[in-house]
């Protein structure tokens, strides 16, 4: 198996080729230092200005994406303590989602003082949904190689559903926890449209619903939404923020957040990320968390070897075939 020198990804990954040094063409294509420290700064006062333009103009500025995860945990710390936004928390619980995540989610709203929605689909329809995505090409190349189909899924019916929230509350900015390897920091701050946003949504929608017909529609964007005049930004804060995992884990800790002993290595959150990655490695070959990894360590946030260890180790088996036998996939 070859594995790219500087960062993670394997032969395997779509689209990959190696130069003689054994340097995979991501590395090779990646910007420099400079121009990324630009793009990050660039960003750092875009949000500051968005924030002072929209402060106050609505009964929430900004609706977040919280799983209960590090990530989201400490972009609901920054969002309150640092930039003293009204937030709007939105939880969507896949079935899966860890006890301990459930346990930090309280923990952390009731220290910050924010609302809550927490939202639960019907477990009939994302069982069908999530047995319709497992088919071959669901999804395009781009999402394979940046995360596993059921993860794609999952952030989908999230977006949708906080897209939803925040039209209909006129909420400016929708905020998700995203890492700097998920998230580049040059598409980090994104104006929507209803033009785009039908685009987007058409790619998943159409599709289930070919199959499933309007009981998808509560996941979605109606039309009335479409009709409406603004259109919230959605922003990824930590892929141009400070991030160091040190840092973070430090600053939850006086949330009494807690570290889940029950997901994968890659999540802290969800027990079905494992069955994602599992059926992700068995069909592509490479982990769904390569690339994000990969331009942690491009970054310089995260070293090689510790980015390894991450995708290397074993998926829990026991709790995937726990989730197989109730989700029949
Ligand atoms: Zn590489």
């Amino acid at each position: 198996m070859i594995r790219c020198k500087k960062c993670i990804l394997n032969e395997n990954f779509p689209g990959i080729t190696f130069d003689e040094n054994g340097v995979c063409s991501f590395c090779n294509k990646s910007q420099d230092t400079d121009l990324k420290q630009h793009i990050i700064m660039k960003h750092q006062d875009k949000f500051k200005e968005l924030i002072s333009q929209y402060k106050r103009k609505c009964n929430y500025d900004c609706i977040v994406a919280y799983s209960g995860g590090k990530d989201s945990s400490y972009t609901l710390h920054l969002l309150k303590n640092e930039y003293k936004l009204n937030i709007l928390a939105f939880t969507f619980d896949n079935w899966y989602q860890s006890d301990f995540a459930k346990k930090n989610i309280r923990q952390v709203v009731k220290k910050l003082n924010v609302d809550l929605i927490d939202f639960t689909p019907n477990f009939e329809i994302w069982k069908n949904i999530l047995n319709i995505v497992k088919e071959s090409n669901f999804y395009s190349t781009k999402h394979i190689q940046r995360a596993s189909d059921i993860c794609t899924t999952c952030i989908s019916l999230i977006r949708f559903s906080i897209l939803k929230i925040a039209i209909q509350k006129d909420i400016p900015f929708i905020i998700f926890g995203m890492s700097p390897g998920q998230s580049p920091p040059a598409s980090s701050i994104f104006k929507t449209n209803s033009s785009i946003l039908a685009k987007m949504q058409s790619i998943i929608k159409d599709p289930l619903e070919r199959k499933l017909g309007k009981k998808v529609s509560p996941y979605f964007l109606s039309e009335s939404d479409f009709q409406k005049t603004s259109f919230p930004y959605i922003i990824n804060p930590l892929s141009f923020l400070e991030y160091n995992e040190e840092k973070i884990y430090g600053i939850l800790k006086d949330y009494g957040w807690t570290h889940p002993q029950d997901t994968d290595s890659c999540s802290t959150n969800c027990l079905l990320n494992s069955l994602g990655n599992q059926i992700h490695l068995d069909n592509y070959g490479f982990h769904p968390y390569s690339f994000e990894v990969s331009e942690m360590v491009r970054f310089g946030i995260l070293e090689r070897n510790n980015a390894l260890e991450l995708i290397e180790k074993k998926q829990n088996e026991k709790i995937i075939k726990l989730i197989m036998n109730e989700l029949k996939v």
